[in-house]
């Protein structure tokens, strides 16, 4: 089966762990702080936080700032249920906003008539979420310009982004958002095997999030109320958590992170293979926003369902009988049953649902070989032609 991703890991990586093996430090050494502050340059923003899992940073970003019961939280129907999780770890509520058919990502005109009905309603969300799907930006400066007129925060969940530009920018800079969480799992673009950060230019934000990560423990006697009883004394400030990055992730971030700029040119490569070799076929291939530069996480095709004579589900099983490892990315988030409990109906996001009909994520890696690509393409091809 060719998968659908799959991590690179080189003699540098393995030799990069090991040294951090044979060191002093597991967790907590310098290791983690070096990989922060590679983030921070690569993505030109001034802090970057290391945490366990993209999920942690998400939660994390939403604790700092201040997501709370009685809140909303709206993300992506398309994302990964992490995205809207995080809301609910809060005790915020969750809601959605449609997808634009062309990009698959957050509409902006959705998004505005939703602004104005929830401002009417004195519901308006205390945090958006976008996602930047596949590595491809959202609108971001349409998005903000939004919700700076009705004082929304924004984290961009760029799970999938890292490594990509927006308007000739890293994605991760922040000058659309609050926060910008990236994932280092091995699916995504570059591994620390779980693994994610937050990046953020606000140094409130960070101290905070810092806080959430550990514990909301500090050793920091600036930070503490009444001064330190000696040099053991910590502090625990607020109810935090242990989301902490081990040395060893991090040894294996920043060796992987060395590739970055190869590996997103190399995801590039394969998507215009790809886009050239099934333009002609009963498919649309993605749209590239010509404001991005992807990071190219994923390759998601949408089936022209009323050009072929199968349904979406037997080209689905044909490829994975050909050994194809596609994917589905994702079920919207309204249709799983614990948000279908929360109110959610089928119907509620029909942009959406139609892209759940229609969409198969084809292998995307930066290993994928020219012969397991044209594996694909062909599988792709007999699979439709089976008309
Ligand atoms: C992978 C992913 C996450 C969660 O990342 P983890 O590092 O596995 O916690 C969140 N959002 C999106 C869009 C993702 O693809």
């Amino acid at each position: 089966m060719i998968p659908y991703g799959k991590q690179d890991i080189t003699k540098e990586d393995i030799d990069a762990v090991i040294e951090v093996l044979k060191s002093d430090f597991l967790t907590q050494g310098p290791k983690v702080p070096e990989f922060e502050n590679a983030l921070a340059e690569i993505s030109n923003s001034k802090y970057a936080l290391a945490v366990n899992s993209a999920t942690s940073a998400l939660h994390i970003a939403c604790m700092a700032l201040g997501l709370k019961e009685g809140d909303w939280l709206w993300t992506s129907p398309i994302t990964f249920v992490a995205s809207a999780n995080v809301g609910i770890y809060c005790g915020a509520s969750v809601d959605l906003v449609d997808i634009d058919p062309l990009t698959n990502n957050m509409c902006p005109i959705k998004l505005e008539e939703k602004l104005i009905q929830a401002n009417l309603n004195n519901k308006l969300p205390k945090v958006l979420i976008p996602v930047h799907l596949s590595g491809q930006s959202c609108e971001m400066s349409k998005i903000k310009k939004l919700c700076d007129k009705y004082s929304v925060r924004i984290i961009e969940d760029a799970s999938h982004a890292v490594g990509g530009y927006y308007e000739g920018e890293p994605i991760g800079n922040c000058k659309y958002s609050d926060i910008t969480v990236f994932s280092f799992h091995p699916v995504k673009i570059i591994t620390t095997g779980e693994g994610g950060a937050a990046l953020t230019n606000d140094p409130v934000l960070a101290k905070n999030m810092s806080l959430h990560r550990s514990h909301g423990i500090t050793r920091e006697e600036s930070q503490m109320s009444g001064s330190s009883h000696g040099p053991w004394y910590y502090q625990q400030l607020s109810l935090g958590y242990n989301y902490r990055m081990t040395d060893i992730q991090a040894s294996l971030g920043l060796s992987q992170l060395s590739r970055l700029k190869s590996y997103v040119k190399k995801r590039h490569e394969i998507s215009g293979r790809y886009d050239d070799f099934l333009k002609d076929l009963p498919l649309k291939v993605p749209y590239h926003s010509p404001n991005s530069y992807s990071a190219v996480h994923l390759y998601v095709i949408r089936l022209k369902l009323n050009e072929i004579d199968m349904s979406h589900r037997e080209v689905f099983e044909n490829l994975r009988r050909l050994e194809i490892g596609v994917n589905l990315h994702y079920i919207p988030i309204h249709i799983h049953p614990f948000y279908k409990n929360k109110g959610f109906n089928y119907g509620d996001f029909p942009e959406s649902e139609k892209y759940y009909s229609e969409a198969i994520s084809l292998p995307m890696y930066t290993n994928l070989s020219l012969a397991d690509q044209d594996k694909v393409i062909e599988a792709l091809v007999a699979s439709l032609e089976t008309i």
